[in-house]
């Protein structure tokens, strides 16, 4: 499956350049960002066959597809991460996932919500626990019931 996602992402095409690190937002969002949660890091270790569907740094990516727009080769780091993001749930390695706490579907993962509510101070913000449908449907009832 690992294999599959490779190529629709086009990661076997990486030359390892770096590009995508460079525009990579998650170098100023995380403090322990190191190379091997950047896109080139998950690339190369997947290319690799290490084992990199437990790796927690595969849920920080925010899938803003900057370092595809970049690479010289057409790699898709988001599509990669989201594919194998999807093997991880298929194989119930899903740890980091952030459900809606209304309908249980994916809202975003732990680390990009963590620094979601750091950037925003607050201790608690209660639409970034759910979908994006579960947020219009409570948003909508609040303000027709009220
Ligand atoms: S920009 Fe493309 S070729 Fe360069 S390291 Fe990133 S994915 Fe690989
Ligand atoms: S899609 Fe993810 S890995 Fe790629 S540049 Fe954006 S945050 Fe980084």
């Amino acid at each position: 499956m690992i294999n599959k996602v490779l190529e629709q992402s086009r990661a076997v095409f990486c030359v390892d350049c770096g590009k995508c690190v460079a525009v990579c937002p998650m170098a100023e969002m995380y403090q322990d960002f190191s190379a091997d949660i950047s896109p080139r890091g998950i690339i190369q270790r997947a290319l690799r066959q290490e084992n990199i569907l437990e790796d927690a740094g595969l849920w920080c990516c925010v899938g803003c597809n900057a370092g595809a727009q970049v690479c010289p080769e057409g790699v898709n780091c988001r599509e990669l991460i989201k594919g194998l993001r999807n093997v991880a749930i298929q194989q119930n390695l899903n740890g980091k996932i952030q459900s809606c706490i209304r309908c249980g579907a994916m809202v975003t993962t732990l680390p990009v919500s963590d620094y979601i509510q750091k950037k925003l101070n607050r201790e608690k913000i209660a639409y970034l626990n759910l979908c994006p449908a579960c947020r219009q449907q409570v948003y909508m009832e609040r303000n027709t019931l009220g």
